[in-house]
């Protein structure tokens, strides 16, 4: 069993005042991991906080290279100075607004991983591609990347995100959300030759935390909107902790 994720992607908001606020805030909770994805500017002052708390951090994006000429760029091993543990790679709105493509997300693993980071990789269909009968097949060409790297113990955690659920407010349903991830896992067997951690992301919110992250093969989740205050982030960890307690129950009995 894998052990469960609670990660909040804050996406391109806080300022320095809120952010340090939020980590004071923060009450993580026994059995359940928790990081924080701010905007680049907020890590390294975040660092500190957020680890004495035993909260990991993590950055939003990273580039391929690890130093020089890349303007605007911020590199894997800036990101291991600035305490970081986690980066996001492949997010829908990077794949959907800025175009990267599956062989850019590819350099970026690799970067990622040649710095030490856990990268916690985005994969999810669009709506389109979900009404016409696709999701598989997007999911299986989103984790191809993956058999380059086929039996290299690299940390790795996978995020499940339908893109039509991404800030929308409408949230795959528990047993939808199961069904694709028992398709990541079996699909990571395949491909990376390793079964790894699986989150959901999709307007998870402290409503729904826990009807989600009690299902089988989904070990935690990534948040966008609901992580942005602690007051909501709190209550979707201690949904996190619920549903590592009552899987752990199930693995005894
Ligand atoms: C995300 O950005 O990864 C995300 C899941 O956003 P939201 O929770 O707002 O849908």
């Amino acid at each position: 069993m894998h052990k469960m994720l609670v990660a909040g992607n804050w996406k391109m908001h806080g300022t320095l005042s809120d952010a340090l606020a939020y980590a004071e805030a923060l009450r993580p909770r026994e059995g359940v991991e928790v990081a924080v994805m701010p905007p680049f500017p907020l890590l390294h002052a975040l660092a500190e906080p957020l680890a004495a708390k035993g909260v990991a951090l993590g950055a939003q994006n990273a580039f391929y290279e690890q130093k020089g000429a890349f303007t605007g760029e911020v590199s894997p091993a800036m990101l291991v100075d600035a305490g970081c543990r986690f980066v996001i790679l492949g997010h829908s709105e990077r794949r959907h607004i800025l175009g990267e493509s599956d062989e850019v997300i590819a350099k970026k693993l690799a970067a990622a991983w040649e710095a030490g980071l856990e990268p916690v990789l985005c994969i999810g269909e669009l709506l389109e591609e979900r009404e016409a009968g696709k999701t598989e097949e997007v999911l299986t060409r989103q984790l191809a990347i993956l058999a380059q790297f086929r039996g290299e113990m690299k940390p790795l955690t996978i995020a499940y995100e339908p893109v039509w659920a991404i800030g929308t407010g409408k949230t795959a349903t528990p047993e939808t959300a199961e069904a694709a991830h028992a398709f990541v896992h079996e699909e990571l067997a395949r491909t990376f030759g390793r079964d790894v951690r699986v989150l959901y992301g999709g307007s998870v919110k402290p409503e729904n935390a826990l009807a989600l992250m009690e299902r089988p093969g989904v070990d935690g989740v990534l948040v966008g909107g609901a992580s942005l205050k602690a007051e909501s982030f709190n209550a979707i960890i201690a949904a996190g902790a619920e549903a590592a307690a009552r899987k752990q129950e199930e693995v005894g009995a």
